[in-house]
């Protein structure tokens, strides 16, 4: 009953992936609200054949479903999401990125990867236990499956606050994750909080002569002192106030950071890097735990061909703040203002940029992510690499906050699968081994 071995899953990885295929037909591309509601129907069409229990909430965009199978002690909850990113510019693609096309052992399709191939391949799990267990699963499977989350999740977090009954679990799947090229599964227990913020300095109401410079201050220069004072040349952030919510790492946290293989050299041989400001136990480490400011772009003043004496009348900076538990991006605005009014800049303009998300992260040491992460190493055979937060971020807060579970993302995704690019992919094995976690996964979960 509890057996993974791969020989009773091939009909339902087979089945598993004929559903993906239908799945990729369906071009749901949020972002121009191009077929949702079907794409939601057929998804509700698949649970229900499984026995889920299915209800459809309108969402800002397209419809959340909240699906409910199963009894037993345990609960899980699963999130994943129906919708895709556009697939333009189309010539890049070497087959149609609406067809489901098998080449040298990689799948490729829209939607391939994020998020229909995790999706099918769980559903695949969810059709494997059932057989075992005579048709029914033993133990309660809750899932949240939205459309929108390629436009930002604009829905989510007042759905979750007002739907926390329909959504309590014990933990929660994360929509995506990751193999690594040698074979090991990449589990992720947190994401990175972001927020988007410009500076915005005036000193007069249209540009002026240069040679004014002697007697009116500089916006360009005003904001270059702002920036200059965000951050150490080693790159931590120097703004007083801004690490007093940091969350202190648990034991587990660190040990599992330490046995993250590599140090980055990847990153750096790809993107032909010359300034890395980590190498070695350090990159790690921070990328998994440390707060930080980037300058993403600076606007203002004449940015032509040669010179033009001009002083100009106004200037921009683009920042963005990719923030750790359980700092609040209302409280890293506020030191922000604080910081630059004691440097005398309180002209400069704080304008936040678009809806922030904030951080989340799981202890490694809670017994939900030591069971998904002890179901990874049966089903893959291979020891699972575990990040306590991804460098990244998404929508991850609410439900850690409104639900108070950790989520652990771990799923079929690889490092070349082009996710929101042309050429979208996954390995045909990384699917296999998905159903395979999958099952590995409920059967722990309902044995404890
Ligand atoms: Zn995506």
């Amino acid at each position: 009953m509890t057996s993974t071995s791969s020989t009773d899953l091939i009909p339902h990885i087979e089945r598993g992936l004929a559903d993906l295929r239908d799945l990729v037909a369906l071009q749901s591309v949020s972002a121009q609200g191009r077929m949702l509601p079907e794409t939601a129907a057929h998804v509700t069409r698949l649970l229900e054949a499984e026995g889920f229990t299915v209800r459809s909430y309108p969402g800002e965009v397209a419809p959340v479903l909240v699906a409910e199978a199963g009894e037993g002690s345990a609960t899980l909850l699963i999130y994943n999401h129906y919708d895709v990113q556009p697939e333009d510019p189309l010539e890049l693609w070497d087959s149609p990125p609406f067809e489901l096309t098998e080449r040298d052992g990689r799948l490729y399709g829209r939607g391939a990867s994020d998020d229909k191939g995790e999706l099918a391949s769980r559903l695949a799990a969810v059709r494997a236990v059932r057989e075992r267990h005579e048709g029914r699963l033993p133990l309660r499977v809750r899932w949240l499956i939205e459309g929108e989350e390629e436009v930002g999740s604009p829905s989510l977090e007042r759905f979750i606050a007002e739907h926390a009954d329909e959504l309590r679990a014990d933990g929660c799947w994360w929509e995506f994750g990751g193999i690594s090229p040698e074979g090991r599964p990449v589990a992720s227990l947190g994401l990175k909080g972001v927020m988007g913020v410009e500076l915005r300095c005036r000193v007069a109401a249209s540009d002026l002569h240069s040679s004014l410079g002697a007697v009116i201050d500089n916006p360009l220069y005003r904001l270059a002192r702002a920036v200059a004072s965000l951050r150490d040349e080693t790159g931590r952030v120097t703004i007083p106030g801004f690490h007093d919510d940091v969350r202190e790492p648990s034991d587990a946290d660190r040990a599992a950071i330490a046995r993250i293989p590599g140090d980055g050299q990847p990153v750096r041989d790809t993107y032909g890097v010359t300034r890395p400001l980590a190498t070695g136990s350090a990159y790690h480490e921070r990328a998994n735990l440390m707060p930080v400011v980037n300058v993403n772009g600076w606007g203002g003043g004449y940015q032509g061909e040669g010179s033009k004496t001009v002083l100009p009348a106004h200037g921009f900076v683009k920042l963005d703040f990719r923030l750790v538990p359980d700092q609040d991006p209302a409280r890293i605005l506020e030191v922000l203002r604080a910081h630059l009014d004691a440097q005398g800049l309180e002209d400069i303009e704080i304008v936040e940029l678009e809806a922030h998300q904030k951080p989340a992260r799981a202890d490694a040491g809670h017994p939900f992510v030591r069971a998904c992460i002890e179901a990874a190493g049966e089903a893959h055979g291979a020891e699972p690499i575990v990040h306590p937060s991804s460098a990244a971020s998404g929508p991850m807060h609410p439900f850690t906050y409104h639900l108070g579970v950790p989520c652990v993302a771990l799923g079929i995704g690889n490092v070349g699968g082009r996710v929101h690019a042309p050429n979208e992919n996954i390995v045909r094995e990384h699917f296999e081994k998905g159903v395979a976690f999958g099952v590995a996964l409920l059967e722990r979960l309902a044995r404890e």
